[in-house]
């Protein structure tokens, strides 16, 4: 115990915090209520809060402690990296050790035409770079009219000002004035809840003409790129069917539109590959970055350029007059190459695609036979089901009984973090998961669905 709050109980840490923290994405009545969950503690794949019970993390934090907690070797890197050189910057065409180190080996990950990556703080600090990149690229290429980036609905790209415009999320859009002009977006790929009597097959196919209707509305000369994250991740864990991913390269491909693959969740061994774009056959121009590349120890995103834009950006030569005081800090850089070289070699992504992301979703599936559960569906190591009233017709409950939010508090009372988007109940737990967490998992979740219908039964719901 290093510092004095450390040593304060729980109602006196969530005094302090009511007074002064001001959260992110909460509900700060409630929040001001209730008080905050002090998480204190952690190790491998579990949590400790101020009361002292253990909680299974089953997202990883928030999707990016893929290498779970504690491991040494990342804060032996910083500190290591601090005592050598703890800041210089790589602006006016500086550099230092770590972050070409790092920059070589994402390279030498993502696909061949891929080779040069720029550096941020966040994944949301990715996507606003990732937006003037590609408006850039189309001004250099004498067509600076290409300016429209086309998202989807319900996509998360982050919560700065181009983060949340690009990404689709309409609580987000109606604070602050956005989307910014120049974004467009079009339907999800989301088969359980708006696919409605097509095969998952015939459905993706539809949600991706989406593409072609809205590039041949908008004009083809005036759109610039396409943004989607492989399997869309906060907007409910949506796995795209079979035929999306095809269909979408063939459109990209006849329009000459640039594809940004957001990989901040998918990338980094989640799916069983590197990246999601390899597990789905994507030819992205554009991979933004973050979360699992430095297994949420040091702040740090990016974003992987194809030789394609890359070349542009040289041959036509000029300032790209855009950079964070922090891209490609040296200790966060140390960190995120001792966090690659830890997910080689516990061969992390193989265990994924051939152990444990097998075992995990063979165990998920089981969920599916819960009387609240339509559907239960999930890649590698990242899942979903859906809370139904009426498991036949996908008939959800009404949207203020609050399902989704009952039964996260539920699993979280019982020693298990899921998490609630909508009546949609996700997971994305850490990579180094064994058989036997994934079976507590399980368990939990199992209970947490009892748990969450006998509070619906003993309010007369169902
Ligand atoms: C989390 C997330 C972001 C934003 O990353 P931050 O580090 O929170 O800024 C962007 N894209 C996707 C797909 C994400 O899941």
């Amino acid at each position: 115990m290093t510092h004095a709050a450390q040593n304060l109980d729980t109602r006196s840490l969530q005094a302090i915090d009511n007074a002064h923290y001001l959260h992110p994405f909460s509900d700060h009545k409630s929040l001001r209520e209730k008080g905050a969950r002090m998480i204190v503690r952690a190790e491998g794949v579990y949590i400790w809060d101020s009361d002292g019970n253990r909680i299974l993390d089953g997202m990883a934090g928030l999707w990016c402690t893929n290498i779970g907690y504690g491991e040494k070797r990342l804060a032996d890197a910083a500190y290591r990296q601090m005592m050598e050189l703890p800041y210089y910057n790589s602006f006016f065409q500086c550099a230092h050790p770590p972050v070409v180190a790092l920059a070589k080996e994402i390279a030498a990950l993502a696909p061949d035409h891929m080779n040069q990556v720029f550096f941020t703080g966040s994944g949301s600090e990715s996507n606003d770079t990732v937006l003037r990149m590609v408006r850039h690229y189309w001004s250099l290429k004498g067509q600076p009219e290409k300016f429209t980036i086309i998202g989807r609905h319900n996509g998360y790209h982050g919560s700065t000002v181009a983060g949340a415009s690009l990404g689709g999320m309409k609580a987000m859009h109606k604070q602050g004035g956005l989307p910014i002009p120049g974004i467009h977006h079009i339907p999800q790929p989301y088969w359980f809840g708006e696919g409605g009597d097509l095969s998952p097959e015939d459905f993706g196919i539809k949600a991706a003409q989406e593409l072609e209707k809205a590039i041949l509305d908008i004009g083809e000369d005036k759109v610039a790129a396409f943004i989607a994250e492989p399997i869309q991740g906060a907007g409910g864990v949506v796995i795209p069917p079979s035929t999306y991913w095809p269909e979408i390269n063939r459109i990209l491909a006849k329009y000459d539109i640039l594809m940004i693959a957001d990989e901040v969740i998918c990338g980094f061994g989640r799916t069983g590959e590197w990246f999601g774009s390899q597990y789905y056959g994507i030819k992205p121009d554009f991979m933004p970055i973050a979360k699992g590349m430095t297994s949420g120890y040091m702040p740090m995103g990016g974003v992987i350029v194809s030789d394609r834009v890359a070349n542009a950006f040289e041959e036509e030569g000029g300032d790209f007059n855009h950079g964070y005081t922090y891209s490609g800090h040296p200790v966060a850089a140390a960190v995120a190459l001792e966090n690659l070289k830890v997910i080689k070699e516990k061969n992390l992504v193989q265990y994924v695609k051939e152990d444990i992301g097998p075992y995990l979703q063979s165990k998920w599936q089981t969920l599916a036979e819960h009387p609240l559960v339509g559907e239960a569906r999930g890649v590698g190591l990242v899942a979903a089901i859906e809370l139904v009233k009426d498991k036949a017709t996908r008939t959800r409950f009404d949207e203020d009984v609050g399902i989704g939010v009952i039964c996260r508090d539920l699993s979280v009372e019982n020693g298990l973090v899921l998490r609630a988007c909508g009546d949609t109940m996700i997971i994305s737990p850490p990579l180094v998961i064994n058989h036997e967490e994934v079976d507590e998992l399980i368990e939990k979740a199992w209970l947490a669905l009892d748990l969450t219908l006998s509070h619906l039964q003993a309010q007369g719901v169902v």
